[in-house]
């Protein structure tokens, strides 16, 4: 039994800064990028200014492959926001380049979520001009 939907209302949309622009072109493109160090090469994200490893201010980004596992999730049940369905799985992706990801997952009931199960990210358009990155199981059936 579903908890219920309170979709309807809009998607909160992300906040978008200089650090984090790259990466919402990206998304827009359907690509995952992970921001990475030009000095030391340390892949990170979330985006920020500076290397947490080295303080270099040099970056550029690569393109992940959308691939990992789930590290750890939650289950949203309250409070619940508009726009979202609940349950709401939320997962902790590890993504095959190291980096680690926060996003909604979908294709699995919540009672079904696993730790390491493998997942891939795709890209979905909740309302025109906004498209986020999220994450299905993958399934031996491709
Ligand atoms: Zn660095």
């Amino acid at each position: 039994m579903s908890e219920g939907s309170t979709g309807g209302a809009p998607r909160p949309r992300p906040g978008i800064t200089r650090d984090t622009a790259f990466f919402w072109e990206g998304v827009a493109e359907s690509r995952l990028r992970i921001q990475r160090c030009v000095d030391c090469g340390a892949l990170r994200h979330p985006p920020g200014p500076a290397c947490p490893k080295c303080a270099s201010l040099a970056w550029d980004h690569v393109e992940a492959s959308g691939r990992g596992r789930i590290h750890s999730f939650v289950v949203v049940h309250h409070p619940k926001v508009p726009a979202f369905d609940y349950p709401h799985p939320v997962a902790l992706v590890e993504l095959e380049e190291g980096t680690r990801f926060v996003a909604d997952l979908v294709g699995v009931k919540a009672n079904a979520v696993e730790i390491g199960m493998p997942v891939e990210v795709e890209f979905h358009t909740p309302a025109e001009g906004q498209t986020l990155p999220r994450f299905r199981p993958v399934t031996d059936a491709g």
